[in-house]
């Protein structure tokens, strides 16, 4: 008995030790992005607003709302990752494995982390799965960076199981798995940002066109609802023939570009 109360009052001591990075981490990318909007909008770049319509109290009050319970879903499962450690499931790796290696590893868990969203994301739209897992995010017609994790706790659940398995697998640096979480929510809070932050020449060039852009997630959110479903990259979609076919023409118009006609 008195093991246990150890054990939970660990547990605690471990979700509390992770809050302020775990919140941290969400709303200082959400609230950088809303600032850099906020800037570019009193710039040339203001033409660059993907929609017209704006997201309503609502819509960002339902946003933070459900990004905080998915922050607790995500500790949750840090908190298991961590004892999982501690009693061997999972390999703790506490040092670099040198700056190469980490940079491998990183690289490796952002295109796994693309496939594994890609394939998710396009099952969770699967009409039987839809409603429980899913629904909940699209509620975001025009998704603000709060949006980042606007989840129900099951595809929160979904999401944040990336990190156990690829761990399971793959032993991997505390340092390179935190610079993952990084890269991840900045990426996230900047393809809800509305407005493009990718320059004009983003799709001309043959290597960034395969990264994605603000417009290519928005489009997936205002209508495109069966097309652009990666994250990182778009290479999935083009492969699996769910790239929206207004893509390309609806990026060059937001951005300005002459070549766009609608
Ligand atoms: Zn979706
Ligand atoms: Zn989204």
């Amino acid at each position: 008995m008195q093991a246990l109360e150890a054990n939970i009052i660990e547990w605690g001591v471990i979700f509390w030790n992770n809050f302020e990075r775990q919140f941290g981490r969400y709303f200082i990318a959400a609230f950088l992005t809303i600032a850099l909007v906020w800037v570019l909008k009193r710039t040339a770049w203001k033409s660059r607003k993907i929609q017209n319509r704006d997201a309503s109290w609502r819509d960002i009050r339902r946003e933070i709302f459900s990004s905080i319970q998915s922050n607790i879903v995500y500790l949750i499962i840090t908190v298991i990752m961590i004892v999982g450690m501690q009693i061997g499931i999972f390999q703790r790796v506490e040092d670099s494995l040198g700056l190469g290696m980490d940079l491998l590893l990183l690289t490796g868990m952002i295109f796994a982390h693309d496939a594994y969203f890609y394939w998710t994301h396009r099952a969770m739209h699967h009409p039987k799965l839809y409603k429980h897992f899913h629904r909940h995010h699209h509620k975001s017609v025009t998704p603000t960076p709060f949006a980042a994790y606007s989840f129900a706790p099951p595809e929160a659940l979904l999401n944040a199981l990336f990190i156990p398995l690829w761990q399971l697998f793959i032993a991997t640096p505390a340092t390179v798995l935190i610079s993952f979480l990084i890269i991840q929510i900045i990426r996230n809070t900047t393809q809800h940002a509305g407005l493009e932050l990718h320059p004009s020449w983003w799709l001309k060039n043959p290597i960034s066109r395969f990264i994605s852009t603000t417009t290519h997630h928005d489009m997936h959110h205002s209508g495109g609802f069966h097309y652009n479903y990666g994250f990182y990259f778009t290479f999935w979609d083009r492969l699996m023939g769910t790239e929206h076919p207004k893509y390309h023409q609806r990026f060059h118009k937001v951005v300005g570009n002459e070549l766009a006609r609608d």
